[in-house]
């Protein structure tokens, strides 16, 4: 058995990333969002593009208004009108002033703007009221960006401030990474899906379900294999047909030690490497971590190095939400071609309850933080903590980590906590 930092640390370094080249599609800008910039990007513009205003108010040659006040104000002739959207014809000879917006762009001879409110209109003419400091006001062309370096760098996801950028850079396709691919099946005699009913020692397959949310919302692409009986035989069959098809390969149920837990036998005669059989943690002892040979050729004879990560997880439905957030949500990330951030994120909170557990294995409390003035408390769920219980799952948004040894936080002591965000 293995300690959960092993456990991480090992899978993490199982992981290959996607490829730079081959594993990358191009999308529409407008499509992008929350998708994995696989080459770095430049723009051959500068920004801003040229000198401009970053007010509404008048553009002046300095040396006109240093003095400046509104005892001794200068008083300087409008020449031109400047909105934003149009290229300037004049040059601000000196005693000219041109009329100028935010955005628009600096007119020849002016250095400076003076900001509206700081000034007097009489028809054609502005009294400056008040002396600016020398080029304030000027957005500079460049001084934001310097056309020709590195714009993005590979390996960010895009959210919208990334996809801003994109758009003022006139990128209307990228090239991202392609999802990777998830294939998700579940095992057990006992299982129905969703619509089926129920006989007498039947349950829904919610793992399913779940994992396929999961896998989504970590910006990955579910293969949903279905449910495959307690059988070697069919279990063997799906297993060779995921590890082909897919990345990584999620199962669940069958990794104990029951009469019926197949998975780990089935993968050795696949002649998988197994890496992990069951981790120091709770729920989600029974864990199979394994890869597969990379050596085989794709349809136009190039070797690939096609190597899935398989997990094998335990079919208690807290448990495999457990075990994804805690090794399979940073696995994924890794593989998707983001470059850094894979580990999760874990918080130092107050427990708002006393937190119990035995001490044997590293326990995961679900519940939810709470923003109290400001400061997050952890609030245990409601009910059983048993790995059999998905009930009280609902609305979790943390996982309370009590290390190995530990068995029992005080109320308002600190915890460690496991953040969850969206996956
Ligand atoms: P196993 O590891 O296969 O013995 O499963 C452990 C427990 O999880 C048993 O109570 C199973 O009925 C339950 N279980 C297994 N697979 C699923 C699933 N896909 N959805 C919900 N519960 C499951
Ligand atoms: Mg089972």
């Amino acid at each position: 058995m293995v300690s959960v930092s092993d456990a991480q640390a090992i899978i993490l370094n199982l992981v290959q990333p996607l490829d730079r080249q081959r594993d990358t599609e191009l999308v529409d800008l407008l499509v992008a969002d929350s998708r994995i910039l696989a080459v770095p990007v430049t723009s051959p513009l500068d920004f801003p593009h040229w000198d401009n205003s970053a007010m509404d108010g008048y553009a002046v040659r300095y040396e006109d208004v240093q003095r400046s006040s509104s005892e001794n104000p200068a008083v300087l002739k409008i020449v031109e009108h400047i909105p934003a959207g149009y290229q300037p014809q004049s040059t601000i000879q000196p005693g000219q002033a041109a009329r100028i917006f935010t955005g628009a762009a600096i007119p020849a001879g002016a250095d400076t703007v003076v900001m509206q409110e700081k000034t007097r209109r009489e028809e054609n003419r502005v009294f400056i009221l008040d002396a600016p400091k020398p080029q304030e006001f000027v957005r500079h062309k460049a001084s934001f960006y310097q056309a020709g370096t590195q714009l993005l760098p590979a390996g960010i996801k895009l959210n919208a401030s990334e996809i801003a950028v994109l758009a003022a850079a006139q990128c209307p396709q990228l090239s991202v990474y392609r999802r990777p691919r998830v294939a998700i099946f579940s095992t057990g005699d006992e299982l129905m899906t969703v619509d089926q009913p129920l006989q007498p020692g039947q349950i829904v397959d919610s793992n399913q379900y779940a994992l396929a949310a999961l896998v989504r919302q970590s910006g990955a692409e579910p293969l949903l294999l279905g449910i495959v009986k307690d059988d070697p035989v069919a279990l063997e069959k799906v297993i060779a047909h995921a590890v082909a098809i897919a990345d990584i390969v999620l199962s669940s149920g069958g990794v104990s030690v029951g009469d019926y837990d197949y998975i780990d036998k089935i993968l050795e005669s696949l002649k998988a490497k197994i890496h992990i059989r069951a981790v120091e943690m709770r729920p989600g002892k029974p864990l199979t971590v394994a890869t597969f040979p990379s050596a085989s050729t794709d349809a136009i004879n190039r070797v690939s190095t096609h190597s899935p990560l398989y997990f094998g997880l335990p079919g208690n439905p807290a448990a495999v939400l457990v075990t994804f957030w805690r090794f399979v949500l940073p696995a994924i990330k890794k593989l998707s071609g983001i470059t850094e951030g894979w580990e999760p994120v874990f918080l130092k909170v107050r427990s708002h309850d006393e937190l119990r557990t035995n001490g044997k294995r590293e326990t995961y409390l679900w519940g939810k933080l709470h923003l109290i003035d400001g400061v997050y408390e952890f609030h245990q769920a409601d009910g059983s903590q048993s790995s059999g219980n998905l009930i009280n799952l609902a609305q979790t948004n943390a996982l309370a980590i009590l290390p190995v040894g530990k068995t029992l936080i005080y109320p308002q002591e600190e915890v460690q906590v496991l953040q969850l965000s969206n996956g």
